[in-house]
Formats: C-alpha cells, sequence, structure tokens
C-alpha cells in the first residue's frame, strides 16, 4: 500500500497542474491510466491562450494565470484574426464586441492572411492571443510534483475507490494507495471516477472536436499567421510548427472515450476553410479529435465536493483547459488549504461544485 496526502487521477493538464499546486502542502501520487500524460484532451488541442475566451468565470481565470504563462514562458505571440463572409454580417459584428476587436476591412485581413478570398467582406483584430507550450506545461508540473517528493506513475487505471475512515483507499489493477483527499482529474471520465467513491455526479458532458492537420499552401510561410476564426466560432485556423490545423468547432455529445476525428467532420471542416480561402485544401497530413468536458453552466468545476469534502473536483475544463490552468490549480490547492482565494467571491462560487447540487 502506498500512503500519500493526495491522491489524484488523470495525468491532463488539469491533474498535473492540480498536483503540482498542491505539493507544497503534502505529498502528492498522480495516477494516469494511459502509458502516457496528456494522451487525450491534453495533447490535442489548439494550445492557444486568448483572454477573452469564455463565459464570466473562465475569462476570470484566464486573466489571473496570465501571469504565470508569462513567467514560466509558456506564451508566444500569435494574434487572433475573427472573418466574417456575406450572411455572417450579424454574427461578425456581435463577436467584434464581445472579443473587443478592432475591426479590419476585407483588405486588411488579406494583408495579414494573404489566401483570404473575396468571400470575406469584413473582420476584426487583436494581438493579445498567444501560443502556449502545452507540452512543456504538463512536464513541468509533472516534474513540480516530483521535484516536492510526490509520484506520477503511468498505466495506472483506477477501477475501484473505497471509503475509510482516514480518507480513501484507491485501488488500479493490484496497486492500492492511500490518502485523506482525493482529487477527480479525470477529464471526461471525472462522473464516473465520482460514482466509483459513491460521490454524486455533476452532471458533465463531453463534447468532441476535430481538427486536420494540412501542408501550408505551397509559397506561403505561415508560421507568421494568425489564429484565424470563422465569425460564430464556425471553423478554425491556426499555424502548427510551419503547417495548417483547420478545425469546424464543432461541439458533438459523445461519451468519455478515446475520441477520434470522423471523415464526415474533417470534409466539413476543409469545406468551410475553402469558403474562405483562395488555394484548395490538400490531403490532410494527420487528423484527430478530442473531447471537451463541460458542466451543465459551461464554468470550471474546482473544490471540495460538497457532500464529501475530502473529494475534490477538478473538472469541467472544457476548451480553456490550458488558458486556466495556472489559477484553476492555485484556486483548488487554496481551497483544499482552506485559505481565502485570490479570486472574488462570486467567481469562486461560480466555479464551486456547491453550485451544481
Ligand atoms: C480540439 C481541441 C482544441 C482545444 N484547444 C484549446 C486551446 O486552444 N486552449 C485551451 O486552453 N484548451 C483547449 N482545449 C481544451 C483542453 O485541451 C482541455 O480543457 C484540457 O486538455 C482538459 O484537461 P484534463 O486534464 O481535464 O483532461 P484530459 O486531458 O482528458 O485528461 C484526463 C485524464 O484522466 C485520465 N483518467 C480517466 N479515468 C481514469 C482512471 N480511472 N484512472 C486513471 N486515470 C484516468 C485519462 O486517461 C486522461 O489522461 C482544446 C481541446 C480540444 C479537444
Amino acid at each position: 500500500m502506498i500512503h500519500a496526502d493526495f491522491i489524484v487521477i488523470g495525468g491532463g493538464i488539469a491533474g498535473t497542474s492540480a498536483g503540482a499546486a498542491l505539493a507544497s502542502l503534502g505529498r502528492v501520487l498522480l495516477w494516469e491510466a494511459e502509458a502516457d500524460l496528456r494522451h487525450h484532451a491534453s495533447g490535442r488541442s489548439a494550445a492557444l491562450f486568448e483572454e477573452s475566451y469564455g463565459l464570466p468565470p473562465t475569462v476570470a481565470l484566464n486573466r489571473a494565470s496570465r501571469a504565470a504563462h508569462a513567467a514560466a514562458e509558456h506564451l508566444s505571440a500569435r494574434g487572433l484574426l475573427l472573418v466574417g463572409m456575406a450572411g455572417e454580417e450579424d454574427a461578425l459584428a456581435r463577436d467584434v464586441g464581445e472579443m473587443r476587436l478592432a475591426p479590419l476591412c476585407a483588405a486588411e485581413a488579406r494583408d495579414r492572411v494573404p489566401i483570404l478570398s473575396d468571400a470575406v467582406i469584413g473582420a476584426g483584430w487583436h494581438d493579445d492571443a498567444w501560443d502556449l507550450d502545452t507540452d512543456a506545461m504538463v512536464t513541468g508540473a509533472a516534474r513540480a510534483i516530483r521535484d516536492a517528493g510526490g509520484a506520477v506513475e503511468t498505466g495506472r487505471r483506477v477501477d475501484r475507490i473505497a471509503r475509510t475512515a482516514a480518507g480513501w483507499r484507491v485501488h488500479a489493477g493490484d496497486r492500492v494507495a492511500a490518502a485523506p483527499v482525493l482529487v477527480d482529474a479525470a477529464g471526461p471520465w471525472a462522473d464516473a471516477v465520482a460514482g466509483m467513491a459513491g460521490v454524486a455526479p455533476m452532471g458533465l458532458t463531453p463534447l468532441r472536436r476535430s481538427m486536420a492537420r494540412i501542408a501550408a499552401p505551397a509559397g506561403h510561410d505561415v508560421r507568421g499567421w494568425p489564429m484565424v476564426l470563422g465569425a460564430g466560432e464556425s471553423w478554425y485556423m491556426k499555424p502548427d510548427a510551419g503547417a495548417l490545423i483547420v478545425s469546424p468547432a464543432e461541439e458533438e455529445p459523445a461519451e468519455a472515450h478515446d475520441a477520434w476525428a470522423d471523415d464526415m467532420v474533417i470534409a466539413e471542416a476543409l469545406h468551410r476553410w475553402e469558403g474562405a480561402v483562395t488555394v484548395p485544401a490538400t490531403r490532410p497530413l494527420a487528423t484527430w479529435a478530442g473531447l471537451r468536458t463541460f458542466a451543465p453552466d459551461r464554468a470550471l468545476v474546482l473544490g471540495p465536493d460538497p457532500d464529501e469534502p475530502s473529494f475534490v473536483w477538478c473538472a469541467g475544463q472544457g476548451g480553456y483547459g490550458f488558458q486556466t490552468a495556472p489559477a484553476a490549480a492555485r484556486l483548488l490547492a487554496d481551497r483544499v488549504a482552506g485559505r481565502a482565494p485570490e479570486l472574488d467571491p462570486a467567481t469562486v462560487a461560480a466555479l464551486s461544485p456547491e453550485r451544481l447540487r
């Protein structure tokens, strides 16, 4: 039997960052089911930090995370270009206002991304959007757990959880661990993990989002191009290591599983992209999909369960798990330690598991 102060279930960005924040409070044992960290959503994201993206509690976490991302040198400049086509005037105007973008005419948009076609009738711009080094975030957080005397173990699929007088006994095959506090950072499986522990679910829904990686159009160096977002989040394109990633930005409800991209959905992504550019789509170099997992109100779920406070939720990261991670992990550790969180009380309440019971 392994003894720890905190057992964290899940080795994506949620579990590793929460574990790193908890490591100053006690010994952390993190168990990840897969053979490697970031196997699921955390290895499949668009890796963007965009402070105004999300509902108010998410934006508060984004803002509170910014300094930590910058200090860790996890940000590099990208910029965001919103584009609208004929018939999308209302969505374009709404997005420009809500995201506080500077309006651009179509010609100015083409100056920034020369493959945009005449179908683009207007645009919005801000340079406050950044690439995140998601690999460094996860490996850095795992290293912080180990450096503090904790352990990060892969290939440990938790299959049984028992409540004991002293806290929790957690089984992964023939391995057994015990700790007074259990942290559920199992992404789309978070409600299932709660079920194993006899804790009521939060009503989380995994939503699939797909991506195609295509070669850069011939004759174009895309590395300095911004993220390009279709009005109404109808599709997006982002430079990625000299190529482009293109997504239809779909939100397809799914069971928790190892998601993959559907050919028809990828075809739709490339169709929407082709509608906005002057170059033909080429055969994808790779395709993938990941699950973005949301609570019913689309805010993260961070803190002790109201009925079972030694069971701590770190779930519902949706499409914001990386950009919110530093502040989300600090909030979680503050709530576990009984410290006053840095975020205002209304935001803490909007992120708290209590709101969903
Ligand atoms: C296409 C796409 C684009 C995205 N773009 C962005 C972006 O630009 N910026 C951003 O901030 N976010 C983005 N996201 C969202 C972000 O990727 C997620 O919010 C984040 O990765 C969720 O992290 P997680 O650790 O909660 O979940 P996951 O990465 O899914 O990790 C959960 C882990 O728990 C493990 N687990 C489950 N059950 C058990 C068990 N019983 N025992 C042990 N381990 C278990 C799983 O194996 C898994 O590794 C995007 C997501 C997708 C899919």
